[in-house]
């Protein structure tokens, strides 16, 4: 299978952050790692493959080198979330002769562009066992059951002039029927989530879903040049991280980890998000040994690297002058490199330095970018993680368009030189500016 290919597939298995934690552990466990439960004691020793998964959204990967203290760790980090539409908790109600699904608003999504797509649900089931006994599970459901129509243009002429004004509460439930009684067709939807998991639809006692568009990731451009898909941030940074740890074969003294965190679009406050405590455990884990495990771990932390991935905004042919003129990064023009005067990304000169040397090894070019003075900067988990615990850091990321919309866009080379860059840093071909 080409590369391309395998992107697309693990893409189309990551409908929400819970498949795509969930998917990435199924190529770690094909390729040899074996998973470590927090809540159990860990006996990993060098050379050790191993991964872990927190509340099924996150999940940290690693292959454990030698003395931590001596070598430190390589990191490489990514977030498995994507701005969208989650289900209120009391969702289902009729309007007009419609059964409808009450919205919220997850992360920051452009949201005129969920309009009339064919959408469908995914998330998490609470599921009973049996008396005493709950289960978390995972469902999608493949087909289109939803859709938020737009308003005919002959009842909001001024709407190419003026813009799509969408108001969050009003605009945005879902069609998802006909009907006057939204408790039947409750049962109807349960049944359907039921029937996908493969189990009773009394046994469902509670559900968390987003709405996720239906339409698979594909190449695109007339020479192929092109990947059109539903979370090109930060799914490709995911599935770069994942193959990287993978590939990489060869010695290495250092630890290698990958970290994909949940939440990052929502601001990564949970207790599984970069801001929580998941990769410090980790590392504590892998590093507090020996006669000082304290000092020992500081030691570790003060030798270690972490390459933030996330996606990279790509000059736009038709707002080109939204761009620093200096600082415009192409399609398939490689990973690029992100600085903010303000720290918004946690680069410094040193760990930039670095990174362009790993590249220059791993013979992938390197782009840059910097976000126009007069524009607010985003960020990434990478300050995130900088700032609680002192890793110096460098933010990087495919290049790519139309960030947050429902379908965004990368080059179809961009994510296969990330992951060679990415290989490159977790090997430890290059040693850290001193
Ligand atoms: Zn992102």
């Amino acid at each position: 299978m080409n590369g391309t290919q395998d992107l697309l597939n693990f893409m189309a298995a990551s409908p929400t952050a819970v498949h795509a934690a969930d998917e990435a552990a199924r190529r770690l466990k094909k390729a040899g790692f074996k998973q470590v439960k927090e809540e159990s004691a860990w006996k990993l020793k060098p050379g050790d493959k191993f991964f872990v998964v927190r509340r099924m959204s996150s999940l940290i990967a690693g292959v454990v080198g030698k003395s931590p203290a001596q070598h430190g760790f390589r990191i490489a980090g990514a977030h498995t979330d994507v701005p969208g539409l989650r289900l209120k908790p009391k969702a289902m109600y009729a309007k007009e002769g419609y059964l409808q699904l009450g919205v919220e608003v997850y992360g920051g999504p452009i949201l005129a562009t969920w309009l009339d797509r064919d959408l469908t649900l995914a998330g998490r089931l609470i599921i009973r066992e049996r008396a005493g006994k709950l289960r978390e599970k995972a469902v999608a459901l493949e087909r289109p059951i939803c859709r938020i129509p737009n308003l005919a243009i002959h009842l909001n002429r001024k709407v190419n002039d003026d813009g799509l004004k969408v108001d969050k509460q009003k605009h945005l439930p879902p069609i998802i029927g006909l009907g006057d009684t939204d408790v039947l067709e409750q049962q109807h939807l349960l049944a359907m989530l039921a029937d996908a998991v493969k189990v009773r639809p009394s046994a469902i006692v509670d559900f968390r879903l987003d709405l996720v568009d239906t339409q698979a990731p594909a190449v695109g451009g007339v020479d192929e040049e092109f990947v059109f898909a539903r979370g090109v941030d930060n799914l490709v940074s995911c599935y770069a991280a994942v193959k990287a740890l993978i590939d990489c074969k060869g010695k290495c003294d250092a630890t290698r980890i990958i970290a994909l965190f949940d939440n990052e679009e929502c601001g990564s406050n949970t207790e599984r998000g970069a801001a929580s405590t998941f990769l410090d455990v980790v590392l504590e884990r892998l590093a507090m040994t020996g006669k000082n495990p304290r000092e020992n771990l500081q030691r570790a932390l003060s030798r270690s690297l972490l390459v933030s991935a996330d996606g990279a905004h790509a000059v736009h042919p038709n707002y080109a002058d939204r761009h620093e003129p200096k600082h415009k990064p192409v399609l398939n023009g490689g990973p690029v490199i992100k600085v903010n005067a303000n720290e918004r990304y946690a680069t410094t000169v040193a760990t930039q330095t670095y990174l362009q040397e790993c590249a220059d090894i791993a013979g992938v070019p390197v782009q840059h970018y910097v976000q126009r003075s007069d524009l607010p900067c985003g960020s990434t988990i990478g300050p995130i993680s900088a700032t609680r615990l002192g890793l110096a850091t460098v933010d990087v990321g495919a290049p790519m368009l139309s960030m947050h919309s429902i379908r965004e866009t990368t080059g179809a080379g961009d994510t296969d030189m990330l992951a060679k860059l990415l290989a490159s840093h977790l090997k430890g071909d290059i040693a850290p500016v001193e």
